[in-house]
Formats: C-alpha cells, sequence, structure tokens
C-alpha cells in the first residue's frame, strides 16, 4: 500500500471515529508518517523499496519526535520506573504527542497535593489556565473550589486537580478523541502516583474517557464508578452550572453523596 492510500484510509477512520463518537473535526490533530509498503519483485524475489521519490516520508503535521504509541502508556512507565510526580510533570510539559502542544502557552499538568483524598478530573485547560499553566483558575475555577469547599475539600490541603488534555484546545472546543488518547497515560501515571482514595470527574469527557464509556450528564450524575477499586462519581462540569444555574440543586445533592462516601473510606 501507497503512503497516499494509508493516508487517505487512516483520514476515513477517524473521521468515521470521530463523527460515531459525536465530534466534528476540520484538522486530524495527530498525523503518523506513513511510507509505501516494501514491493516483492516476484521476478529475482528480492525486496525492494518503490522509486524513491514515493519512499519520501509524505508531509506531516507531527510535531512529535516520539512515535505516536498509546499503547505504552506513561502510567506503565512510571509503574516501572518509580517515576516521582515532580519527574512525570516534566515529561508532560515537554510532550508533543498531539497538535495542541503547537497552540498552547503553558502546558497545565495539575496542582494540588501528593497524596490527596480526592482527584479532580476535568477536561481541559481553558484560556485562563493556559495563560497561568495552572488548572480552573478561570471563572468555572471559582465554582469549582466554592463546590469543593462547601464539602471540605481543597486544592491546598486534600484534592488534586488535573484534565484529561493539558494543553488547550483551540478556542475552548473539546478535545479530540486522539488528542484524549495521547494525553491519558499521563493521567493514569497521575492516579498511580497519587493514589487518591476517591476521584470526581466534572463533566462528560472526563468521565468517558476514564471509564472508557459512554455516559448521558442528565441521567448519570451522581452514579458511583469504580476506577481500578477507586470509586468515582461524575456531576456536572462548572462550566455547565455557569450556563444552566438550575442544574446546581442536582450537583449539590451529587457531592453531599460523593462527601458521605469519602466519610466512610477515611
Ligand atoms: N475546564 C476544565 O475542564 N479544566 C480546566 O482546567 C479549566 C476549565
Amino acid at each position: 500500500m501507497t503512503a497516499d492510500e494509508k493516508q487517505k484510509l487512516f483520514n476515513l477512520l477517524k473521521t468515521a471515529d470521530a463523527w460515531n463518537l459525536g465530534y466534528t473535526r476540520d484538522e486530524f490533530a495527530v498525523t503518523p508518517q506513513f511510507s509505501d509498503d516494501e514491493v516483492i519483485n516476484t521476478a529475482t524475489a528480492e525486496p525492494f523499496s518503490v522509486s524513491s521519490e514515493l519512499t519520501k516520508p509524505a508531509e506531516s503535521v507531527s510535531v512529535s519526535s516520539e512515535p505516536i504509541n498509546t499503547q505504552e502508556s506513561p502510567a506503565e512507565e512510571s509503574v516501572k520506573s518509580g517515576m516521582t510526580m515532580e519527574q512525570l510533570k516534566t515529561k508532560i510539559e515537554r510532550c508533543t504527542r498531539c497538535s495542541l502542544a503547537r497552540t498552547r502557552n503553558n502546558v497545565v499538568p495539575g496542582m494540588g497535593v501528593e497524596h490527596p483524598d480526592v482527584l479532580v478530573i476535568g477536561e481541559g485547560p481553558g484560556e485562563d489556565e493556559d495563560i497561568q499553566g495552572l488548572p480552573f483558575v478561570g471563572k468555572a475555577g471559582v465554582l469549582l473550589d466554592k463546590m469543593l469547599d462547601a464539602i471540605q475539600l481543597n486544592r491546598q490541603t486534600n484534592c488534586y486537580i488535573a484534565n484529561i488534555v493539558k494543553c488547550r484546545p483551540p478556542q475552548n472546543r473539546n478535545p479530540f478523541p486522539d488528542e484524549q488518547s495521547a494525553c491519558f497515560g499521563f493521567l493514569q501515571s497521575q492516579i498511580h502516583i497519587l493514589k487518591p482514595k476517591m476521584i470526581l470527574c466534572m463533566g462528560k469527557i472526563a468521565i468517558e474517557k476514564l471509564m472508557d464509556q459512554r455516559v448521558t450528564i442528565m441521567t448519570e450524575h451522581g452514579t458511583f464508578y469504580d476506577y481500578h477499586g477507586i470509586p468515582v462519581m461524575v456531576t456536572y462540569h462548572p462550566s455547565a452550572l455557569l450556563r444552566e444555574p438550575e442544574l446546581k440543586r442536582g450537583a449539590w445533592n451529587d457531592l453531599k453523596a460523593f462527601k458521605a462516601k469519602l466519610d466512610t473510606l477515611k
């Protein structure tokens, strides 16, 4: 198969995948470099490459020198090498696995205490977070802090706050599935190092990626899930609560149930 054919097939599959997951996209965030397959000359039975013109790597928007390989997750590396949070943060800050690296101002690895009661997971940095390099520091962050404070949680003493993707998606669009996948190993590593007692997912993107399943927030907010033995709850994203304040009552009920469960674990 030629590089061009592989590229077309890749584009088709990515579009179908994105559509299936409810996304639209006008660019491909991660484009592997394709090259033509070697062709066997049946006359001589010698493998040879097709002309050098065709074997030149396809022009690519890939920004990474690392192969894009979401199978070898950084979580596994950190498990093997006993990576510290500081080392992991440095690795995250240097990441160029997807095209969000080209438009970010700052990487937003996360912030909070080393062994938190609760890991809070959002979707991805917005404009304020991208400027400051810190998670949830804009309007949604102010509301998140109030929500946590209402159940005696905060990022200074007992929480860690992270996101599914560590770099801001342009125009605050939802992170694409391949961007989420490229980044997810970092979150797995964070969970491995932090060992939180519980996880609170803010909104659909966070819970769907963490649990690898489709979730309808309107009906499933407040539901408990299990992530490798860690109780997980999803509630409304603070941005949704800012847009639709009538959802706050439901969020408050979720938070009370979350705290009640946490108290049983302490
Ligand atoms: N929204 C998120 O999901 N995460 C942030 O860090 C900020 C806003």
